[in-house]
């Protein structure tokens, strides 16, 4: 077992009640504080500074500073799965409360442990390329279902290919960063000519997203096998989608300005390693799968994961509650479909799952479908309705793993709409 999961630890740290971040997370991140970016440890409601942690020479190994003084994790997961499973040991050690060498150094704890409330956290990752999959056979369903034929909802080469398609990265923007409406062409059925203004079906999509540690060559591939190896970890994403400059511009090439507007990350990006004890088998693939993606071992995820609306008028009200384990395709499956052609894969790119819809109405990942795209609006706690997002709405999303002994969360990611510029 990996010593950092070892469920029986406990921290000198105090850590609130059903934290996200008990010291079996020990997620990454970038915090800034005075005017300076380091590469930190996320531990209940407290930061680890890395930097500082580092120059101490406490964690018993030396990393090269520039790893740790950085306004983003890239080079610090670059070093690698092993390291960073070494990291996470070693932090872990040092926080559990059988080892005083930090807990009794006073002023070294007090110049790398902070609360939360004394930092300023940043954007974790340097995006370089953002992939949007559509992974999620019940969202897929739906989607075809509305858009498409009912009896023929899933497009014919769905259960044969993880689809995706090639998103912005310059827009991602973190957790708590408000966004604006998007203005867009649209074209309502009933309307003879599009028209320009602010988007009237705003929508958020209820997604994961995995983080890469490695790059391979351009022209090389990536078996299965591998590409756990590709993978550091797993953050929460908010694909806001603007349907109805999707629908009208989506034939025939698919997603553009509908999508590309905005999307939102949470800020602590949890190691794989961390969610190991919450694998669980993915649906049955049937078909199978060509063998290039055939799979060993299991790979699927069991994280909980909701989307509460709140606006000025009433309190954050939960409006999905779905699973990362519903699944079809899973992160090896897609990462390797994505290289198979010889894409080069590289540190940093973003792999987003696809909207998370589960079989019942209530697991549903977006309006869009929550609402079966407006025709059955949700009913808010002031009495309002809801078909699709309103200006000063507030968005939140939560996703954690539990078992009897541990829960691994990844901390809210919340963002507050505003009127179009
Ligand atoms: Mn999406």
């Amino acid at each position: 077992m990996i010593r950092a999961n070892d469920p029986n630890l406990r921290t000198w740290v105090p850590i609130p009640e059903n934290s996200d971040f008990p010291i079996q997370n020990l997620p990454l991140g970038i915090i800034k504080r005075a005017e300076v970016h380091h590469v930190a440890m996320r531990i209940g409601d407290h930061v680890l500074d890395l930097a500082i942690l580092n120059k101490s020479g406490l964690l018993g190994v030396d990393f090269v500073d520039e790893v740790f003084l950085s306004d983003s994790i890239n080079l610090c997961i670059s070093l690698g799965k092993d390291m960073m499973r070494d990291l996470r040991n070693r932090v872990s050690r040092l926080l559990d409360d059988k080892h005083d060498d930090l807990r009794q150094d006073v002023d070294l704890r007090e110049s790398c442990l902070f609360h939360i409330s004394k930092v300023e956290v940043c954007m974790p990752i340097k995006i370089g390329n953002y992939t949007d999959f559509y992974s999620s056979r019940e969202h897929a369903f739906n989607v075809g279902s509305m858009f498409r034929d009912p009896a023929n909802a899933l497009p014919p080469n769905w259960l044969h290919i993880p689809i995706g398609y090639h998103g912005r990265a310059s827009s991602i923007v973190l957790s708590g960063t408000p966004i604006h409406r998007p203005k867009g062409q649209s074209k309502a059925p009933n309307e003879e000519l599009p028209s320009f203004g602010p988007s009237k079906q705003l929508d958020f999509e209820l997604e994961m997203a995995f983080v890469t540690c490695k790059s391979n060559p351009l022209g090389t591939t990536i078996s299965t096998d591998e590409a756990e190896e590709y993978i550091f970890g797993m953050v929460l994403f908010n694909d806001w989608s603007a349907r109805d400059i999707q629908s009208w511009e989506y034939a025939p090439l698919g997603p553009f300005l509908g999508k590309n507007f905005a999307s939102t990350i949470s800020a602590w990006v949890v190691n794989l390693d961390a969610l190991k004890p919450f694998r669980v088998e993915g649906p049955v693939q049937d078909p199978k799968p060509l063998p290039y993606l055939h799979f060993k071992d299991t790979h699927n995820y069991d994280i909980e994961l909701e989307v509460l609306l709140e606006s000025p008028r009433f309190n954050p009200s939960r409006i999905s509650h779905s699973n990362y384990k519903y699944m079809y395709w899973n992160m090896v499956q897609q990462l390797t479909h994505h290289a198979s052609n010889g894409c080069n894969i590289q540190v940093g790119d973003l792999y987003a799952s696809g909207t998370i819809s589960g079989p019942i109405k209530d697991s549903f990942g977006s309006m869009l479908e929550l609402t079966w795209r407006g025709a059955e609006p949700i009913k808010m706690p002031d009495g309002t309705e809801r078909k699709f997002v309103n200006d000063h709405d507030k968005i939140y999303m939560r996703g954690f793993a539990k078992n009897e002994q541990v829960r691994i969360g990844f901390g809210e990611l919340v963002t507050e709409v505003l009127p179009a510029k």
